[in-house]
């Protein structure tokens, strides 16, 4: 077993290197607020930052980055996995805006389970960057078990008529589309009668309401369907097949984990332990201080060693199932840890918000505390990535 790249994938790393160091401001990843492995507070920003993150998503599109692993007759690079993982590892560890719904989930899963019609509507437009989704997925009395989702989408001539309501549907207002899930079928077998659409959010009859998060942010929505009329070819993939497609989708969600960001997080923090007196001792030289920090530094490695796998079996044509349940619990884990560790080494100081001049970290810490609650539930919750490995992994029964 050797864990190293091979000389093109390391040619490939520098070269993102080089463009993210180029490209982004010499401060971005000094600024971002986004707590790694947390998505309640996701990069929002200020009208300034929203148009350098576009402008910046723009460059990647022109590169064929957004879809480095795709092939290229479908505006893809048809790079490996690898690459894919070594470009979402840059990205994350400069904290550089490079990832959406659109082109880690819908794009992927379109091209694994869409029509051929699906991928020429669809595939183009989310390669080049043109298009945002958001995922339409939780409702008020369905969200572990999405098998009980009560929307609907009813056959009405050549459209869909879609009736319901969808709950915690993250940037929603910021994107164009939903990747939404409705049941087509209403006397069929739970797992057989729903259904995976693309809709318009500009549609008639579609209201969205903002939800604000325990950071104080808009970042959640509930969203109203009524009597949203969508083309037939909206749907993606075969009709009732929905349920099992979206498993898929939800392992490329679980995938999408920015290991960088943790590694460039906790390097700030433990040059400001190296750099730090307290009470006329270095910090550093804390016992406790220092066996916290040498624990995260453990789970950190860990999260790169499964990620670096889940790669792998990609590029051998296997989807990880349990590889990504396995990485969202250790990375969601790590985001908690690694928020609790933070707060205690800052002492007092770590309760100052963004905004206070004495907010050590422009207040990304307390960020993080509040934020890294919710990546324990959004795209699955922790008890659901146990049974899934307990089912899956070990073979145990379902109930
Ligand atoms: C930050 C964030 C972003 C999100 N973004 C989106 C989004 O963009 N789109 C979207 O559709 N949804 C989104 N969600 C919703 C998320 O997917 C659901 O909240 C999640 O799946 C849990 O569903 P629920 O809230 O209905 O809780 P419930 O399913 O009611 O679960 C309640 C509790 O019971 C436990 N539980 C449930 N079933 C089992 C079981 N079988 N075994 C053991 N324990 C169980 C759960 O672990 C949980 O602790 C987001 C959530 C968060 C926090």
């Amino acid at each position: 077993m050797e864990f190293t790249f091979t000389q093109q994938e390391e040619a490939f790393r520098e070269e993102v290197d080089r463009f993210l160091k180029t490209e982004l401001p010499a401060d971005w990843a000094e600024n971002s607020m986004h707590w790694p492995g947390g998505y309640g507070t996701m990069e929002l920003g200020d009208e300034e930052k929203k148009k350098i993150s576009r402008d910046f998503k723009q460059k990647l599109a022109a590169k064929g980055w957004l879809t480095i692993a795709w092939p290229k007759e479908y505006g893809g690079h048809g790079h490996s996995y690898m690459e894919q993982a070594i470009y979402d590892e840059r990205i994350s560890y400069y904290r550089a805006p490079g990832w959406g719904i659109a082109t880690s989930i819908a794009g992927p899963s379109i091209l694994h389970f869409g029509t051929e019609r699906n991928k020429q509507d669809w595939v183009p437009r989310i390669a080049s960057g043109e298009i945002e989704m958001w995922l339409g997925y939780s409702e008020p009395n369905a969200g572990s078990d999405l098998s009980g989702i009560q929307t609907t989408a009813t056959e009405d001539g050549g459209e869909y008529v879609i009736n319901g309501q969808k709950t915690w549907s993250t940037m929603a207002h910021m994107s164009d589309y939903a990747w939404l899930i409705a049941r087509t079928d209403p006397t069929g077998h739970r797992h057989k009668s729903v259904s995976l659409f693309v809709v318009d959010n500009q549609t008639p009859g579609i209201t969205i309401r903002p939800l604000i998060n325990i950071a104080g942010e808009h970042s959640f929505n509930e969203v109203f369907f009524d009597n949203v009329r969508v083309p037939k070819e909206n749907m993606i993939g075969q009709k009732n097949m929905g349920f099992y497609y979206l498993m898929t989708a939800l392992d490329f969600e679980r995938l999408l984990v920015g290991v960088g960001g943790f590694r460039s997080v906790f390097e700030r923090f433990l040059d400001h332990i190296k750099k730090t007196e307290r009470d006329g001792a270095p910090l550093g030289k804390d016992p406790l201080m220092r066996r916290k920090m040498a624990e995260i530094a453990i789970e950190i490695e860990t999260a790169y060693l499964f990620f670096w796998r889940t790669a792998e079996m990609l590029d051998k044509g296997q989807i990880p199932s349990v590889e990504s349940s396995a990485l969202k619990l250790l990375t969601t884990g790590l985001s908690r840890n690694m928020a609790n560790v933070f707060m205690e080494i800052l002492g007092p100081h770590g309760l100052l918000m963004p905004g206070s001049k004495w907010a050590p970290f422009n207040g990304l810490s307390p960020r993080g505390y509040l934020d890294c609650i919710s990546a324990t539930i959004g795209a699955g919750t922790s008890e659901i990535q146990r049974n899934i490995i307990a089912l899956r992994g070990l073979g145990l029964p379902a109930k």
